[in-house]
């Protein structure tokens, strides 16, 4: 029996993780078909999108380039605007899986759609959970939904995990790069440049998600992700940073056992696995050669340095609406420093200012994670001005 061909719609289709989806899409021959397509407002590479994958609608987020964009593609596809718009596709009959690769807090209402509207999820937008962990996951199962990540290090534990009983997990380990600055003197931290900061050593991402990286928030984030996916206390998920990038996680289990997924920095692989998950397809690329990477190496990540790692382990200890609060803060900061108004070391502080401002509201429903993020925007970029 042939597998029946699923419909996929791509939000964010135009990103890293949007481009690299539809890569594997390509490479999975016809398992895929996709519906849908989404940009901010990148409609030049949304166009040749549109002629290689005819999908039947996409998304343009920007109000100017989506009517610019409906002139020029006629009546070929349906163009639908806005948030709204991103909402409205995840509900329809023809489309069986959402990829969530949206930058920030902007993905978090589609994918409670899609999930709503019972679509299975593969998760790269790992603010979602970040902000709204305990809204997201009790509606996965409320809905009985499979939600997948597509994150490196979620989908190296997820590959740690299978056949495993996972009662008998002792802990999870989380490789972090350590980023561009891993051996810059903390003294010397305040005065990197924007091109400095951008400039990744193993992974080629989008901007947001590259400064993340380069503070160790992204692995703060990750720890939280990690929290809310494998349903797992703080206390047992550890960070060791791991230059090499060729470990994506690991797994140790109450017997000492510990098991590691290994590859090398290609997001192509964790997409493809959460797109064909449990099952396995072929992929083309570089494969790991053991006797030219000669040594792998592993060390303690320095808190005192990188304190948005610190900042996102006490934010998920805080809980509840605390979270979605240092999100928002470290988007409004990332943003700054990106813009060139604050420093890198200032990210902490401005995300710090917000926490220690805030009175967090424990078992928080959707409004209560909005109104957290509206109001720190708000906070944060004030004080920023
Ligand atoms: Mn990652």
């Amino acid at each position: 029996m042939a597998p029946t061909v699923q419909n996929i719609a791509i939000l964010g289709s135009t990103g890293s993780i949007g481009q690299n989806t539809l890569r594997v899409v390509k490479n999975l021959g016809g398992r895929f078909r996709v519906t849908y397509l989404t940009t901010n407002k990148n409609i030049d590479l949304l166009q040749k999108q549109i002629d290689q994958f005819q999908p039947r609608g996409v998304v343009v987020l920007d109000e100017y380039n989506s009517s610019v964009l409906e002139k020029l593609v006629g009546d070929k596809v349906e163009v639908l605007t806005g948030e709204e718009g991103l909402q409205e596709i995840v509900k329809r009959d023809d489309v069986d899986l959402v990829v969530s690769s949206l930058v920030g807090f902007a993905g978090l209402k589609p994918t409670i759609e899609a999930i709503k509207h019972r679509k299975a999820v593969a998760l790269a937008n790992k603010e979602t959970l970040v902000a709204a962990g305990e809204i997201i996951t009790s509606l996965v199962r409320e809905y009985g939904v499979q939600l997948i990540p597509i994150d490196s290090e979620h989908s190296a534990i997820l590959q740690c995990l299978a056949g495993e009983d996972r009662s008998r997990v002792a802990k999870l380990i989380l490789t972090a790069s350590g980023g561009p600055f891993l051996h810059t003197n903390r003294d010397d931290l305040h005065s990197v440049t924007v091109e400095e900061a951008l400039n990744h050593p193993n992974w080629k991402m989008g901007n947001k998600i590259t400064i993340d990286s380069a503070t160790l928030m992204n692995k703060g984030l990750e720890v939280i992700e990690a929290h809310w996916l494998f349903d797992l206390p703080p206390e047992k998920i550890e960070v060791v940073v791991h230059p090499q990038s060729i470990i994506h996680s690991m797994v140790e289990f109450i017997d000492g056992s510990v098991k590691a997924q290994l590859g090398l920095p290609d997001m192509k692989i964790p997409i493809q696995y959460a797109l064909t998950y449990p099952d396995r397809s072929s992929l083309n690329g570089g494969r790991i050669d053991f006797a030219e990477l000669g040594s792998m190496t592993f060390f303690k990540p320095d808190l005192e340095k990188f304190r948005c790692l610190r900042l996102a382990s006490d934010a998920l200890s805080l809980g509840g609406t605390t979270p979605a609060v240092m999100n928002a803060a470290n988007e409004i900061a990332v943003d700054a420093f990106l813009n060139r108004k604050i420093t890198l070391t200032q990210i902490p502080e401005f995300i710090d200012r917000a926490i220690t401002s805030h009175r967090t509201k424990t078992s928080p429903d959707l409004n209560d994670i909005l109104e957290a993020d509206r109001s720190t925007r708000a906070f944060v970029s004030s004080i920023i001005k």
